[in-house]
């Protein structure tokens, strides 16, 4: 069992890092991390760290999530948000919270298939789970008004700049494989510009699906 004290450290600790919106903080109150990580782990899933999910993977930082979806919000509620790298779905379960509509893309498919059922056994409804290669995705319909890239790199996959709605926001952490920066990109009309917040560490963004 983890002690709601534990989950409300979290929160406490999120303040002093810096993380302001209320509506993120309450998101990740009501998310139980535990559930997305092994029973083994579960004691440690409030931790400010990484840990592993399998194949190589991990679930992020409570910290890069909160960041990323405070950047991703700037104060108001988001329509539909495309999350690329889904993992075990946690952070997909906290955006659930703060979107109308969710999109996440996760080219491991044993991991799609994961974050599907934790995501239906807590009762999220409103998160679409694809096994793709996030970097390939691309659509003449739809444009998304908030895009999260959950894996680094060093430069932005294009495609995801022709998905992202005018007005529309993406966060993507940047730089080399040991450590990147979360980087804030907006489009207003054909020009997008960036800039780089804090420092972070994720895995690699990769191509191809398996
Ligand atoms: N969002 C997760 C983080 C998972 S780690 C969380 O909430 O904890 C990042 C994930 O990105 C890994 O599962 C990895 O398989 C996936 N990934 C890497 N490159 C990708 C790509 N091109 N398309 C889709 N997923 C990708």
């Amino acid at each position: 069992m983890v002690s709601e004290r534990t989950r409300l450290r979290m929160i406490a600790r999120l303040r002093e890092q810096g993380i302001r919106d209320e509506v993120v903080l309450a998101a990740m109150a009501a998310v139980p991390r535990h559930l997305f990580v092994e029973d083994a782990l579960a004691s440690r899933a409030y931790e400010d760290t990484a840990l592993p999910i399998g194949f190589g993977q991990t679930i992020s930082q409570p910290f890069s999530v909160a960041r990323s979806c405070e950047l991703l919000r700037a104060g108001k509620s988001i329509d539909l948000a495309l999350e690329i790298g889904g993992g075990c779905g946690y952070q997909a379960a906290v955006l659930a919270r703060l979107a109308r509509e969710v999109y996440t893309i996760e080219r491991i498919g044993a991991l799609a298939a994961k974050a599907r059922q934790t995501l239906s056994s807590i009762g999220v409804s409103n998160v679409k789970v694809r096994n793709a290669d996030g970097q390939e995705a691309a659509s003449n319909v739809v444009q998304f008004d908030a895009i999260v890239v959950a894996a680094g790199g060093g430069k932005i996959p294009p495609n995801l700049l022709g998905l992202m709605a005018d007005g529309g926001r993406m966060v993507i952490p940047l730089g080399s494989p040991e450590r990147q920066r979360l980087t804030l990109v907006t489009r207003t009309g054909d020009s997008f510009q960036q800039t780089a917040f804090d420092e972070v560490v994720f895995v690699p963004l990769k191509t191809g699906q398996e």
